[in-house]
């Protein structure tokens, strides 16, 4: 392994499963200590906790939930007292809900938008204070950003698709501190938010996939480390596809 983040301290936000867990395991292969956060899975955050310090670095699990902005706020200074500061913050926490227009409720609507969209702005807001020149921020997009091909998806669409105006933004704040932020917009990937089976499933990967199948968590966080890394240091307010072809 290349431990290019060696001395590193990352924040990965939803860590406990899916496409989190995998952000965290490679950020800790590659050499940092990696804090995350979760909100209802403290069996599977003290399973990821584990594993990663097998690896040899420090790992730190916090429950914070991020539609609470106070609780996100306290995630990012535990990190910092904790492993000593932050280098690089991935905001992957998400959330899905899928309705027609007559039947989406506003609890639904408030929920996407606190925990997809209020959380990345109050977790980056709270690690700029400490971040360095040299910082990353990562935040997990989706290729429904620029292409929502069936119904009831509307709002998750229209959260993914303000992170890209957050960081075409962002990135004029943070660029003369000498820190970058975009995001990495996945395709269908094998998660419990996104079973690779089934009946959907396979009407995704016949009607709308350049590959027709689903991506694999560890291809996500592939991209996600190196943007993490010291190759990417020229790439900021960018949003790169990860998702088969999907938006093609
Ligand atoms: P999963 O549902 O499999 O995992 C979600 C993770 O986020 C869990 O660790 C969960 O923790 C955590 N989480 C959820 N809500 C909260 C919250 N309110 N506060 C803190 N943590 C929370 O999702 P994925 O891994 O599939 O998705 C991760 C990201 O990738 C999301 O932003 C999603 O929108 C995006 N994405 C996913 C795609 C896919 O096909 N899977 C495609 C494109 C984008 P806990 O279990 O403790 O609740």
């Amino acid at each position: 392994m290349n431990y290019t983040l060696q001395n590193k301290r990352a924040l990965v936000t939803g860590g406990s499963r899916g496409i989190g867990a995998a952000i965290v395991k490679r950020l800790a292969s590659e050499g940092a200590d990696v804090a995350f956060t979760y909100s209802s899975s403290p069996e599977r955050a003290n399973e990821i906790a584990q594993i990663v310090q097998t690896l040899g670095v420090k790992a730190l699990g916090i429950q914070a939930d991020s539609a609470e902005a106070s609780e996100v706020v306290a995630a990012v200074e535990r990190t910092v007292s904790e492993l000593g500061g932050i280098d690089i913050l991935v905001n992957n926490a998400g959330v899905l809900a899928i309705a027609p227009i007559d039947d989406f409720t506003l609890a639904d609507f408030d929920r996407t938008i606190a925990v997809n969209v209020r959380a990345v702005f109050v977790a980056t807001q709270a690690a700029v204070k400490h971040m360095q020149a040299g910082g990353r921020i990562i935040n997990i997009g989706s290729t429904n950003a620029e292409r929502m091909p069936f119904t009831g998806g509307g709002v998750y669409a229209m959260s993914k698709s303000a992170l890209q105006g957050l960081v075409q933004g962002l990135a004029r704040d943070l660029g003369p501190r000498g820190i970058t932020i975009n995001n990495v917009q996945p395709g269908p990937t094998a998660t419990d938010m996104n079973p690779p089976e089934g009946e959907f499933a396979e009407m995704l990967k016949k009607q709308f996939m350049a590959l027709p199948r689903f991506g694999t968590v560890e291809e996500i966080a592939g991209m996600v480390a190196y943007l993490a890394g010291p190759e990417a240091g020229y790439i900021t307010g960018a949003s790169l596809m990860i998702d088969g072809g999907f938006s093609a």
